[in-house]
């Protein structure tokens, strides 16, 4: 009989249930049933509070980005990430930082912009003017939706209102710009657009749909700057390849995006560490790095009187430190106790610096040896374990592959028969 993927309540079915009927469906070993229910630093029941259907957890390695010095404080960042190389890259970067005295960073504060739809006014220029003449209504009945927030220092700051042309017609869209503190926001923010929506409909007499945060968060900028010794970065000729790299990047969206996602290997590492949420960190800075209309790098390096390397990063930064998933989950709020910060700001400025470093660490890599040679070694250890290798075996396979300049499946497999024999 055909199997059917209809399920009608599974979410409301206990763990083991819904386990019992994966392993039906799939064919699951028992072992197989027992790793999926391991879940690591996540207890199964919060992971079954956190979303839905659960049938167990996935654990990714946490490392320790070292070297870091932010502001004038030494601190050890925790990064979660499934790729080999980012880690020690980024350490490695924040090391030649020292040199200068490390990262510098600020942020812009946690302002928050909530989006209000609203279509099918009369007159929407009109409806403007109207919106924006009950701004202090507004942002009263705005803060009547969460004492909690307006108590820890936030709250409704202030609004926009702008006529959109749409293929749908003209829209006319509200800001509510809101401070979130210490909190990521969606949920404070977005209650507050649910709340206030009927009043503009009324005030308009048009039709409210959509109200939700944006995650271009341009009121939420974290910024980093360091100055990278020419010395310690290898040289003129290093400065040099950067800077072309970099001018590279600002030209040419094929190549930003890269760069881009290098700097988000750093950023989302330590994101998913605290427990926030990468998919609205990576929004948010893609669309950022696409303001001026065109797609281009977030960072930007130039050279100093000295001639050494200046680098700075900004990007949009909604992270928090109370709600969501940074409260749920107990690695997460290790990873805070780790980093040792007190505010959502601080751990924006953080992981804006990690972005700086590890992109650097991209591009002097790329300006001078290339980047297979630093990710061959633990990309090698993987493509020997895959095939099979365990133990010492791993290393050894991985060495000579590394020698031979052959990291492939096959001749892992290879040497894995040879070295297995001789054992
Ligand atoms: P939350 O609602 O769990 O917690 C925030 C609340 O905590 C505040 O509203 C406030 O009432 C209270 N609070 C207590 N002390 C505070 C302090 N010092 N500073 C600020 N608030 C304090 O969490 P949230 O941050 O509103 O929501 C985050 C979650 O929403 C994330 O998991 C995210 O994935 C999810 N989300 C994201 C989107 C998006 O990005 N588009 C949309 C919807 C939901």
């Amino acid at each position: 009989m055909e199997k059917s993927s209809e399920v009608s309540g599974f979410y409301k079915r206990p763990v083991e249930e819904r386990l019992s009927f994966v392993k039906e469906w799939a064919g699951l070993a028992d072992e197989e049933v027992a790793t999926l229910r391991n879940t690591g630093g996540l207890p199964l029941g919060t992971a079954d509070r956190m979303i839905e259907n659960v049938v167990g957890g996935l654990t990714l390695p946490m490392g320790l980005g070292v070297n870091f010095r932010i502001n004038g404080r030494d601190l050890l960042v925790p990064m979660v990430i499934e790729e080999p190389s980012v880690v020690a890259a980024a350490s490695n970067a924040a090391k030649m930082a020292r040199a200068r005295g490390g990262f510098t960073a600020s942020f812009s504060g946690p302002v928050m912009i909530a989006q209000v739809q609203l279509v099918e006014a009369p007159d929407p220029e009109a409806a403007r003017k109207a919106i924006l003449a009950r701004r202090d209504e507004i942002l009263s009945i705005c803060n009547r939706q969460d004492p909690m927030l307006v108590q820890a220092g936030g709250g409704a700051r202030d609004i926009e209102v702008r006529v959109l042309e749409t293929s749908m017609g003209k829209m006319v869209v509200t800001h509510l710009l809101v401070d979130t503190r210490d909190a990521m926001g969606a949920n404070a923010v977005n209650t507050m657009a649910e709340a206030i929506a009927p009043y503009i409909e009324e005030w308009t007499k048009g039709r409210v749909y959509l109200r939700i945060l944006s995650n271009l968060a341009v009121h939420r900028l974290a910024r980093a700057t360091a100055v990278f010794d020419r010395e310690a970065i290898g040289g003129e000729g290093v400065v040099e390849g950067i800077l072309n790299a970099s001018a590279f990047a600002e030209a040419d969206p094929f190549r930003a995006a890269t760069h881009n996602k290098g700097i988000m290997n750093g950023v989302s590492s330590v994101v998913l560490a605290t427990g926030n949420d990468t998919r609205a960190i990576e929004a948010g800075a893609h669309a950022y790095a696409a303001r001026s209309g065109r797609y281009s790098s977030l960072s930007r390096y130039e050279r100093d009187a000295g001639g050494n390397l200046v680098g700075t990063l900004e990007l949009p930064m909604a992270v928090g430190i109370v709600g969501g998933a940074t409260k749920t989950h107990p690695v997460a709020r290790i990873a805070l106790k780790i980093l040792d910060i007190k505010s959502a700001a601080e751990l924006a400025q953080v992981i804006a610096c990690v972005g700086l470093a590890q992109n650097l660490a991209a591009l002097r890599a790329l300006a001078t040896e290339g980047i297979q040679r630093g990710h061959m070694g633990l990309h090698a250890r993987n493509v020997a374990a895959s095939a099979g290798a365990t133990g010492e075996l791993v290393d050894r396979i991985a060495d000579q592959m590394v020698k031979e300049k052959k990291v492939r499946a096959d001749r892992a497999k290879e040497l894995l028969g040879e070295y297995s024999r001789k054992k």
